[in-house]
């Protein structure tokens, strides 16, 4: 646990206006935010890509979205981002459908709106909205100390093969923004614990996530052949009753150009709780793959290759019923992300336009705290 450092200890440490942990949706836009009205902001980010769960990943000469795998229009963060990136490059309505498997036929999803697609890759999105910030990739936040001055000291430490010094291991800053899964958060405000009012601490213990487990799997070119043939309506299924498998994603009807066939396989909640943890990963893409097999292809049980990632914090199960966590004792800090819930917008926002919301009203937060400056119109978010 770190106490209130010295004033000496701290005068040579990299000085900034906001420090933000995380590189996700939410991090990004506040940091856009707040830069656009002239603060000195840094993003510290634990992995050597942004996004978050907004992921593409690269391997056998293709790629896939093993986090969110497209995004629909259903509030204003979204709709500026697609027409900002589509100004720039190709992007692409993937369906209008998703369909369910109610455990005998396949139906639709009358609820949804258009899905679209970047075919380079979903995580262009963050590309996009991370473009022009300070970010210091590959460095985890690991404690946080309020100074006597009424700032923060935040020491990081190396998490990949960046271990040199031009990036720095720790900095000061007059306000930080945790725009991280609420666990995350929690495990960097315990560091200070004793300093926060009980009710802070306690609404951020209080959220819960549920895990995802996610496949990818490559197939041999000759399955494309009888894809196309069968000509399937459904770009992604869900299957919202299934003790093992939760959606299916066709990765590779995203794009035209790919010779061989990708799918991503996400594991229902009550599957990823009970095998997380587990070491070898075999059976439990097996089981995946099987799954979909029996109501999909018969053949997507026997991939030519597969991948596996497990995300702990992949959907907020319990939110925070409002747009942010702020405290500005002992010094002032916003908490961000998707499991702030804005209760205040009458329609309900999918997860990915909550991150954006939470962190462009805790950029507005930590605004009031310092200068109260004036933000520039909405519109002029997407211009850099
Ligand atoms: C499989 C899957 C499918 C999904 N499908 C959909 C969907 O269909 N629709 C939808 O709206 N949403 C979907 N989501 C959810 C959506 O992706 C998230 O709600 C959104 O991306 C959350 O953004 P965020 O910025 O709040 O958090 P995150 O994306 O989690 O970003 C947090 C960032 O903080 C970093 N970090 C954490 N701790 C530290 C630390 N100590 N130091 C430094 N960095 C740290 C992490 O590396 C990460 O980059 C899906 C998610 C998953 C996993």
């Amino acid at each position: 646990m770190h106490d209130r450092l010295s004033e000496d200890s701290n005068h040579h440490l990299p000085q900034v206006d906001v420090a933000i942990v995380g590189a996700g949706m939410a991090g990004s836009i506040a940091a856009r935010r707040l830069r656009q009205i002239g603060y000195r902001v840094v993003i510290v980010e634990k992995s050597r890509g942004v996004g978050g769960r907004v992921a593409t990943r690269r391997m056998h000469d293709t790629h896939a979205d093993l986090g969110l795998p497209a995004w629909s229009v259903q509030g204003k963060f979204m709709q500026g981002i697609l027409t900002a990136i589509s100004r720039r490059e190709a992007i692409a309505p993937w369906t209008d459908t998703i369909y369910e498997f109610d455990g005998e036929s396949f139906v639709k999803n009358t609820h949804w709106s258009p899905a679209y697609v970047s075919p380079a890759g979903i995580n262009r999105i963050a590309k996009y909205l991370a473009s022009g910030l300070e970010i210091w990739r590959q460095r985890r936040a690991v404690a946080i100390a309020p100074t006597p001055d009424r700032t923060w000291y935040i020491a990081l430490e190396a998490t990949g093969s960046d271990r040199s010094d031009a990036t720095p291991m720790e900095l000061t800053a007059t306000a930080i923004v945790l725009a991280t899964p609420a666990p995350q958060a929690v495990t960097l405000l315990e560091t200070v614990n004793g300093h926060f009012s009980p009710h802070f601490l306690d609404t951020a213990r209080s959220v819960e996530y549920d895990p995802c487990i996610t496949e990818i799997a490559g197939y041999s070119p000759d399955k494309q052949g009888e894809i196309l043939r069968r000509s399937p309506p459904w770009r992604a299924v869900r299957f919202p009753r299934d003790p093992v498998l939760a959606s299916v994603s066709w990765e590779s009807s995203k794009r035209t150009g790919d010779r061989a066939p990708v799918f991503v396989f996400h594991s229902s909640a009550a599957f990823a709780e009970t095998y997380l943890d587990t070491n070898d990963l075999t059976l439990v893409a097996q089981a995946l793959r099987d799954r979909a097999s029996e109501t999909l292809f018969p053949w997507l049980d026997r991939p030519e290759w597969w991948q596996v990632h497990r995300w702990r914090y992949a959907f907020c199960r319990r939110p925070h019923h409002g747009p942010l966590l702020a405290s500005t004792q002992p010094a002032i800090v916003a908490c961000a992300g998707d499991w702030c819930q804005d209760n205040t917008h009458l329609s309900h926002f999918s997860s990915i336009e909550t991150a954006l919301n939470s962190g462009d009203r805790a950029a507005f937060w930590v605004n009031q705290q310092l200068e109260n400056r004036s933000f520039p119109p909405f519109v002029s978010l997407w211009k850099s």
